[in-house]
């Protein structure tokens, strides 16, 4: 049953991600951009903040800092909400999940666990494990929990590079919504979508046009 129709609380998400670094920023992206609420909870020790990109590709050269301001301020304005809180707990239920942040729970029909090398919570959650103690996951990023996903460096042994988790969070969201809207969901824009895709971040194409 999808979403849309199953009775679904006032304080309940469509999507919770835990986790906001690139793996985690990136489902939540996806998901609230094509009308999800995504709700993400992040404690903000990503590595990137220790990080400098010149490895991500189509981005020259990028503070891991700056890249953060810039990827949150994407997914405020797409709609996703973001707190700054520490998950200490996830459980299914019978509609989903419940995510303990701050001692209060929050309820959603999907997971996103985007933890970093942490992989507590998918332990606790009852996800199957690889022999080398990552988190099993196959390409849609979905853990042996049906309807929890696992992102990131959490899924990998070593090679942990951000424009990976990035991918890895957008698999989960494409996943989740392809479940939701039907068959195989693209997440496809042109530029004639710019205005009512993003009429608040993206230029009007037309009058960059003009300028030229
Ligand atoms: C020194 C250094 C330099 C690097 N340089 C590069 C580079 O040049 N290029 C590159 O591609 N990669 C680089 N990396 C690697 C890159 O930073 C990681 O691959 C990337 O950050 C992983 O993204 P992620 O989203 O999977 O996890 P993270 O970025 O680790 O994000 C996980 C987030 O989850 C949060 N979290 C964890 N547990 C909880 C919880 N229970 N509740 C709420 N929030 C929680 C954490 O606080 C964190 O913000 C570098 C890493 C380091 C350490």
């Amino acid at each position: 049953m999808s979403i849309a129709q199953r009775p679904k609380p006032e304080d309940m998400s469509h999507v919770i991600v835990v986790g906001g670094g690139p793996a985690g920023l990136s489902a939540a992206l996806f998901a609230a951009k094509n009308g999800l609420e995504a709700t993400v909870f992040d404690t903000d020790d990503t590595w990137m903040h220790k990080a400098h990109l010149f490895n991500y590709l189509g981005v020259n050269s990028l503070d891991g800092s700056s890249y953060l301001d810039i990827a949150r301020d994407q997914v405020d304005d797409v709609g996703a909400e973001r707190h700054h809180a520490e998950v200490t707990s996830v459980e299914t239920t019978d509609d989903g999940f419940a995510v303990t942040a701050d001692d209060e729970t929050h309820h959603a029909a999907y997971l996103v666990l985007a933890t970093g090398a942490d992989r507590s919570l998918a332990e606790e959650l009852g996800c199957e494990t690889t022999d080398e103690g990552t988190v099993d996951v196959d390409v849609t990023m979905e853990t042996s929990v049906e309807d929890a996903y696992a992102t990131g460096a959490m899924v990998r042994a070593e090679e942990w590079q951000a424009i990976i988790s990035a991918g890895d969070g957008a698999a989960a969201a494409l996943n989740v919504l392809t479940k939701e809207k039907g068959d195989h969901f693209h997440d496809f824009d042109v530029p004639a979508d710019a205005e009512n895709a993003m009429a608040a971040v993206v230029d009007d194409p037309e009058a960059e046009s003009d300028d030229a």
